[in-house]
């Protein structure tokens, strides 16, 4: 979507940390860091939020659960980590890119 900022930082057209990438995902750091390690997990074709997945994507929704999974133990070294996916304005989401917040490396506070 020619609009949409994590397309653009997918494609390089804008600056942005890329710390993973699959055929069909990328990673990038938060701009934000709100943990130590904070990262977004994105697929890179643009679907607005987990209410644009259609049972097509089972596919891709399962990788972005299994790539969190292997971060926890490439970059934290360790099996926990947090996963939020705000969908929708009202729930918080403010780039209307479906992304997974990955939060790790630390204890975190409770949620
Ligand atoms: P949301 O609020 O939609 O759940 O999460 C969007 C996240 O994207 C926020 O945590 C925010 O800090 C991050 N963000 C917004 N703009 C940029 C940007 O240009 N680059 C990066 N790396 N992160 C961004
Ligand atoms: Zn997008």
């Amino acid at each position: 979507m020619s609009e949409c900022v994590f397309c653009k930082i997918i494609v390089g057209e804008l600056p942005g940390t890329i710390v993973a990438e699959t055929e069909s995902l990328v990673v990038i750091k938060d701009i934000a860091p709100r943990a130590p390690i904070h990262y977004l997990i994105m697929p890179r074709k643009h679907l607005s939020d987990m209410n644009a997945l259609s049972s097509s994507d089972l596919k891709l929704a399962g990788e972005m659960l299994l790539l969190a999974r292997d971060l926890s133990q490439k970059v934290a070294g360790s099996p926990s980590f947090r996963l939020v996916a705000n969908n929708g304005a009202a729930a918080g989401q403010t780039v209307p890119h479906l992304h997974f917040h990955f939060l790790a490396g630390g204890d975190l506070p409770s949620f």
